[in-house]
C-alpha cells in the first residue's frame, strides 16, 4: 500500500443493493457506491453549514478554467464537488472493488398482499425476483487518491465510511433495509475520534469560507435533521418472519436467519402491530400529506407521480440482523422534514412506534443519536 492508496474492507450485515443494468445487480457498481457516498456527504456538509450543490441541476458547480490555483478552484466549487468532482475538476479518488460475493435476493413479509408489492418494486413486470442477486459477504474497496491534498481527502473518506457504518447504510434502497455494514479494516475506522476528526476538518474549512457558497438548497437531507436509533430485538419477537410462508424469492434462502429482510413490514404495514406507516395513519391519525412527507409516497401501478411526490421515504428501517444466540439488531435512521417534526420528536415518535410494534420486554434501545448532537460536539465549530 502506497501513501496515495488505502483499502477499506467491510462485511455486509444486510445485503448491498447498488443497481446496475435495468436495476439488476450484475456486478457491484462503483458508481452506485460512489453515488451513495456522495449523498451522505452532501447531508453532512449541509449540516455543518456548508453548501452542497445539486449536481443534476444547472446549478451544479462548474469551474471556469480561468482559476490560477487550487485555492481559487476550491473557491469555485462546493465541498462535495471538491471531493467527488464536477465540470472541470476530477474526482479526488478512484475506487476499485474486488470481486464481491453475491447471494440470492429474498424477502420476508407477514402479509400475503405485500408479496405482490415487493415483487413489483424489485422486478417490475416480470414479477419474478427468484433469479436476482444481491451482494453479501466481505468486500474490499480500494481507494486511489489524486496526489494533492491527500491527508484531507483520506480523512474525509474514512470519516464518511465510518459514519455510514455507524449511523446509516451503504448503497441504494436503504429504506428496504439494504446496506448495513461493518468495517473490518482498517480497525481504527471504528473509532469515534476519526469521525469527529474528519467532521472537524471539514467544518473548519467551511467556516473559513474555503469553498463556494451558493443559494441554500431546500431539502431535509441535512445532518441537523438526522436521527439514528439502534435496537436489540429478541428473536422470539420476529418468529412471524421466520416462517416458511413469510418467505418470498429464492428457496435457497429459506433457512437464512443471519438477517431477516422484513423492513417493508416494519416500515410500511405488516400483520399485528407491525408497520409504522399504518400506525401513523390508523392509530396516530396523521394526515396523508404529513405521512407522505415523512414516509414517502408509494407508487401504484399506472399512477403518475411528480418527481417531488416520488420522494423516497425519509425513514429507513434496516433488516434485523443476528447479533447473538437469540437477539437481532435493528437500525432505524432518517432525516426529518423540519416543517413537520423536530429531530427529537422523530426520535420520540420512533420509540413510541417500537413500543407499539414490539412489547417492551422484547426490545431494548441500545443507542440513539441525533445529528444535531454530533454537530454540537464538534469543538464549538457551530
Ligand atoms: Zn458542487
Amino acid at each position: 500500500m502506497g501513501e496515495n492508496d488505502f483499502t477499506v474492507k467491510i462485511k455486509t450485515l444486510t445485503p448491498l443493493w447498488t443497481g446496475g443494468v435495468e436495476g439488476r445487480p450484475d456486478r457491484l457498481h462503483d458508481t452506485g457506491i460512489i453515488g451513495s457516498m456522495r449523498w451522505w456527504y452532501e447531508a453532512i456538509v449541509r449540516g455543518l453549514g456548508g453548501y452542497a450543490c445539486d449536481p443534476t441541476s444547472d446549478k451544479g458547480c462548474k469551474l471556469t478554467g480561468k482559476e490560477k490555483s487550487d485555492k481559487e478552484r476550491k473557491k469555485n466549487m462546493c465541498p462535495v464537488c471538491y471531493l467527488f468532482g464536477c465540470g472541470g475538476w476530477k474526482r479526488r479518488f478512484r475506487l476499485y472493488i474486488e470481486d464481491a460475493p453475491t447471494t440470492a435476493l429474498h424477502f420476508r413479509t407477514s402479509i400475503n398482499m405485500n408479496k405482490n408489492w415487493i415483487n413489483q418494486v424489485f422486478d417490475g413486470e416480470n414479477k419474478n425476483i427468484k433469479n436476482l442477486k444481491v451482494f453479501h459477504g466481505e468486500i474490499t474497496f480500494k481507494f486511489m487518491l489524486e496526489k494533492n491534498d491527500m491527508d484531507y481527502i483520506r480523512s474525509q473518506l474514512i470519516m464518511l465510511f465510518s459514519f455510514i457504518a455507524k449511523y446509516g447504510g451503504l448503497g441504494a434502497k436503504l429504506q428496504h433495509g439494504f446496506g448495513q455494514i461493518q468495517i473490518l479494516e482498517p480497525k481504527s475506522v471504528n473509532d469515534d475520534t476519526l469521525i469527529n476528526k474528519g467532521l472537524e476538518e471539514l467544518s473548519n474549512k467551511i467556516q473559513a469560507d474555503e469553498f463556494y457558497k451558493g443559494e441554500k438548497v431546500n431539502t431535509p437531507y441535512n445532518l441537523g435533521n438526522f436521527v439514528c436509533l439502534d435496537y436489540d430485538l429478541q428473536q422470539s419477537s420476529l418468529t412471524k418472519f421466520m416462517q416458511e410462508r413469510a418467505h418470498i424469492g429464492n428457496h435457497s434462502k429459506l433457512q437464512e436467519k443471519g438477517y431477516l429482510p422484513c423492513a417493508f413490514d416494519l416500515r410500511y404495514k405488516g400483520s399485528g402491530n407491525f408497520g409504522m406507516r399504518n400506525w401513523l395513519e390508523n392509530t396516530k391519525k396523521w394526515k396523508h400529506r404529513e405521512i407522505n412527507m415523512l414516509m414517502g409516497v408509494s407508487e401504484k401501478k399506472g399512477e403518475k407521480l411528480t418527481a417531488k411526490d416520488r420522494a423516497a421515504s425519509r425513514i429507513c428501517f434496516g433488516m434485523p440482523y443476528k447479533l447473538g444466540i437469540d437477539n437481532y439488531r435493528l437500525r432505524i435512521f432518517g432525516f426529518t422534514p423540519p416543517d413537520i417534526l423536530k429531530p427529537n420528536d422523530l426520535k420520540t415518535l420512533c420509540e413510541e412506534y417500537m413500543h407499539y410494534a414490539f412489547s417492551t420486554d422484547h426490545y431494548n434501545l441500545v443507542c440513539a443519536t441525533l445529528g444535531s448532537d454530533i454537530i454540537k460536539g464538534l469543538g464549538g465549530a457551530q
